[in-house]
């Protein structure tokens, strides 16, 4: 284990892809803004389509952008790789802005170019093949995409996260909205990730979203993740199981006999069991309603 959440007990709720009226989200910037704000989010990224959000030149001027939650600047490209394979690719950072282009290799050189940090969007969603998710530099991949239970159903994506986690286990799991705030899909408030950082600025979450110092959510909450040697300690908001997952059919589950709810267990890992063997392990856990929230690798 790489001892990954032995940090600051700090943990900011963020939400990194939704859509403003600078693209085909249905509400502008600063609603959006105030909307996350009064929902009690401490980040979100503005990741219009081939729109470089820059927060001083759109909203820095305006008295009446509220002071409490961090904007991160984002863009989200799609286009197609030379297999004709279709993405969308979510980049937080501050880009110049890009042409519409379906050369899929250049828009990525472009964004690597000026330190992206770079987001498989809803593989799922898109008809992505699992390999695809190896054939660029991707720090994470929506492990959830909220809005595409409005569109396809097709939301979860975890097979594309396993899958790539037997190859590199430095790929992180995000959950988020894909807000657009349409009438045809309205949802929000669906998928968040909790940042373990060492204070809410620019810097400090793009170290801590690099580091994969944080957790994907549809709901349930990990307070305290503790790893000791082979043993791992968790606190969390009442849930009805929990998983440490490895690669391929290496798992393990915790749950109570009665069924009923709990906030508090434990995995050890034992010398020469299958987990100690597996490329990866992440923990899972369920809550009473069947909302899911996921660790990235250990
Ligand atoms: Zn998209
Ligand atoms: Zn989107």
């Amino acid at each position: 284990m790489k001892h990954r959440y032995v940090g600051t007990d700090n943990w900011y709720k963020g939400n990194t892809h939704l859509h403003t009226t600078l693209s085909d989200g249905g509400k502008s910037p600063l609603e959006v803004v105030d909307l996350y704000r009064s929902a009690g989010y401490d980040f979100i990224a503005i990741t219009d389509h081939w729109h470089a959000f820059h927060f001083e030149q759109e909203l820095g001027k305006s008295a009446s952008v509220p002071e409490d939650i961090l904007v991160l600047n984002g863009i989200e490209i799609d286009g197609k790789d030379e297999m004709g394979h279709y993405y969308h690719v979510v980049a937080l950072g501050d880009f110049q802005q890009m042409q519409l282009s379906e050369d899929l290799d250049s828009s990525i050189a472009r964004l690597v170019g000026q330190d992206a940090y770079l987001i498989l969007a809803h593989p799922y969603w898109s008809g992505n093949r699992m390999e695809d998710v190896r054939r660029y530099p991707f720090h994470a991949v929506e492990i959830y995409n909220h809005v595409a239970a409005w569109l396809n159903g097709k939301s979860l994506a975890l097979p594309y996260w396993d899958d790539t986690l037997r190859y590199r286990d430095d790929l992180f799991g995000i959950s988020a909205d894909d807000a657009h705030l349409l009438p045809q899909h309205p949802g929000w408030k669906g998928g968040w990730i909790m940042v373990q950082a060492d204070g809410l600025s620019t810097p400090n979450i793009l170290k801590a979203l690099r580091a994969g110092t944080f957790y994907a959510t549809t709901g349930p909450s990990f307070h305290r993740i503790q790893t000791e040697g082979n043993k791992i300690t968790c606190h969390t908001s009442p849930i009805k199981q929990a998983w440490l997952v490895g690669e391929g059919y290496f798992g393990a589950r915790s749950v109570a006999a009665d069924g009923s709810l709990f906030s508090d267990f434990s995995f050890t890992i034992e010398a020469g069991s299958q987990l100690a063997r597996s490329s990866y392990v992440r923990l899972e856990i369920e809550d009473g309603a069947g909302k899911r929230a996921w660790t990235n690798p250990l």
